[in-house]
């Protein structure tokens, strides 16, 4: 099938390069000059493992290629995915310049009858207005699509090979065959293709996203009353998970949920939801304590310091909102960053993948270390930020030489407070028994 995907970020070059080795004929176009010139050159706009070996078998094999013309992209192909932003408006509402103009645009450029696939995360009724600035060029045929996407940073290539679902929302029957027929290769496990009304489907997105919030602000509420009872919230995470309607995943207590798609779409639910005269009440808490969250390593940090943190330095492992990316877009470390800053504290960060695009936002404000122990020089404190898996295991000893003084925050509760402790070190975690609230 011939495809284009237009917006080449994070959801749009993965999913171009899935849709191309399974023999597609794929136009990834984007507004971003330098991006595209760079692809072209091989050179990959993001991290995220296996990626780049994907798009450069397909680019060599010729099915993959890039583009900075919307006109061509529109032209040549049968299908058009949106992975267009969506960003957070002032109200919280889910802002859709980008997709709205683009498919004005998209309209102007028709030459036959095609299918237009919004991926991006939208709001219920945007496929409805979409189709109507079809209907008003009311050249062609255009059968608008929502496919929500449900790819994981940091894992997306595997996610989008091998989906645990694909939602399809269209009412025409025949729209639904053509989508099958380009998933049918992923699914080939069984996982389903659910095709449903689009309005369903573009719900879906915002409840997955927001049921997945309230299960981590759940888990992180209850952390801090464990500090208040003297309780370990990681024994409750054990003793709750192994309950199969609970499940194991997403009960890991921390310092508040980021990204670019969670915090945005929580709030744009809440919007939907205040708009139709039905407040998601749950929700509404959920962003609430989640803000506060982000703050709670540096409330600890502060009353362990006794108020009194301008002129210390403070070590930081972990810039990007999660292991496994390079994406800093509203990580819970921008918050710890901001007010460490403020209180005129000297920052010294270590971030495996994340370094350049936190150079891109704090330039020489942080002091960058290309090692996590180089980090540590002369700090007052660690904290760890973001669980990547080369810091889990510590070498205490020589952590102790580095620092100025022996302080653990560990955001991520990734260490065992005893053996920390039994290394002279004083811990913190987010509602453990034996770190100190
Ligand atoms: P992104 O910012 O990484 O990429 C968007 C791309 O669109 C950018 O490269 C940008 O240059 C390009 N663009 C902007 N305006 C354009 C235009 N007029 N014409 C062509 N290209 C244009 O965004 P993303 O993270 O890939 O997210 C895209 C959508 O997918 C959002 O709605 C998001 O909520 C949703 N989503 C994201 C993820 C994720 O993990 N990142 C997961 C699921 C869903």
């Amino acid at each position: 099938m011939k495809i284009s995907i237009i917006g080449t970020g994070y959801v749009g070059i993965v999913q171009g390069a899935c849709f191309a080795d399974t023999g597609n004929s794929v136009i990834c176009m984007d507004i971003d000059k330098k991006k595209i010139h760079n692809l072209k050159k091989g050179i990959i706009p993001i991290y995220e493992p296996g990626l780049e070996e994907v798009v450069k078998r397909n680019v060599k094999d010729g099915r993959l290629v890039f583009s900075t013309n919307l006109k061509f992209a529109v032209e040549k192909s049968q299908v058009i995915f949106l992975c267009l932003p969506t960003p957070q408006s002032e109200d919280g509402s889910a802002d859709l310049t980008h997709v709205m103009e683009v498919s004005k645009e998209i309209a102007g450029h028709l030459n036959e009858a095609k299918i237009v696939v919004s991926k991006s995360t939208v709001p219920v009724g945007t496929i409805e207005k979409m189709r109507q600035i079809f209907e008003n060029s009311g050249k062609y045929n255009v059968q608008v699509v929502s496919n929500p996407e449900f790819l994981k940073e940091g894992s997306a290539l595997q996610d989008s090979l091998r989906p645990d679902r694909i939602i399809i929302g269209t009412s025409d029957k025949k729209t639904a065959e053509v989508m099958t027929e380009l998933y049918e290769p992923f699914v080939r496990t069984g996982n389903p293709i659910i095709v449903m009304d689009e309005k369903s489907a573009e719900l879906t997105k915002y409840a997955a996203n927001s049921f997945l919030a309230m299960k981590i602000t759940f888990m992180n509420d209850l952390a801090n009353l464990c500090e208040k009872v003297g309780a370990d919230v990681e024994w409750i995470r054990k003793g709750i998970g192994s309950d199969p309607r609970i499940g194991k995943n997403f009960l890991f207590a921390g310092i508040g949920y980021g990204g670019s798609c969670f915090p945005k779409d929580v709030k744009a639910l809440i919007r939907t939801s205040a708009n139709n005269a039905h407040p998601l009440r749950i929700l509404e808490a959920v962003d609430r304590i989640n803000e506060d969250q982000k703050k709670v390593i540096f409330t600890k940090l502060k009353k362990h310091f006794a108020g009194k943190l301008k002129g210390k330095t403070i070590a930081v492992w972990g810039i990007a909102f999660k292991p496994q990316t390079d994406d800093i877009r509203d990580a819970p470390s921008s918050v710890l960053i901001s007010h460490l800053l403020n209180e005129g504290v000297t920052v010294q960060v270590h971030d495996p993948v994340a370094m350049p695009n936190a150079k891109k936002i704090y330039g020489t404000q942080l002091h960058y270390s290309k090692s996590a122990y180089a980090a540590l020089k002369d700090a007052d404190a660690l904290v760890v930020v973001t669980e990547w898996n080369e810091f889990r295991k510590l070498d205490l000893r020589s952590m102790k030489t580095f620092m100025k003084t022996p302080v653990i925050f560990d955001g991520r509760n990734i260490y065992d407070p005893k053996e920390v402790q039994d290394a002279g070190f004083i811990y913190y975690g987010i509602g453990r028994k034996s770190g100190k609230e």
